[in-house]
């Protein structure tokens, strides 16, 4: 009796096993399918990406042609009446005195005392990481102007 019980357990987990090893093999199929699919999808988005560069590639040398064509005319256009445009430049900046508080800049900067709070921050008109409390303020004697 124990023994037939035995021998059929071991059929009924011979069987479960199989299916369960069947199973498997489905799975790792649909994975490989799943794995070819990505794949192909990857393949056709580069593809399109190749196309995209193409054709931004394309707009770009249409531009830079149509760049070159107006350039070229501008300096043929322009060739015979090159000097004019100086001499409206030329008339104000010798009445120009380069303001003396903020050295041309058009602002001064200062500083708020954070006793040693907060962090450095990016400063635009610096062009560098400035103590926090850092800011600036439009020149008084120039009225912002950077000249008189
Ligand atoms: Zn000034
Ligand atoms: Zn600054």
């Amino acid at each position: 009796m124990i023994s037939e019980l035995g021998a059929e357990r071991r059929q009924e987990a011979e069987a479960a096993r199989r299916q369960l090893e069947q199973l498997r093999s489905e799975q790792q199929q649909l994975q490989q399918q799943q794995a070819a699919t990505t794949a192909q999808q990857q393949r056709q988005q580069q593809q399109q990406r190749q196309l995209q560069i193409q054709q931004g590639l394309m707009q770009m040398q249409q531009s830079l042609m149509q760049f070159n064509q107006s350039t070229q005319g501008y300096q043929r256009n322009n060739s015979n009446t090159y000097p004019t445009p100086t001499s409206t430049t030329t008339s104000q900046p010798a009445t120009r005195t380069t303001c003396t508080n903020c050295n041309g800049k058009g602002y001064t900067d200062g500083t708020v005392p954070t006793f040693g709070l907060g962090n450095p921050e990016w400063c635009d008109k610096c062009k560098k990481d400035m103590p926090a409390g850092h800011y600036h303020k439009s020149c008084t004697v120039c009225n912002g102007k950077g000249y008189w």
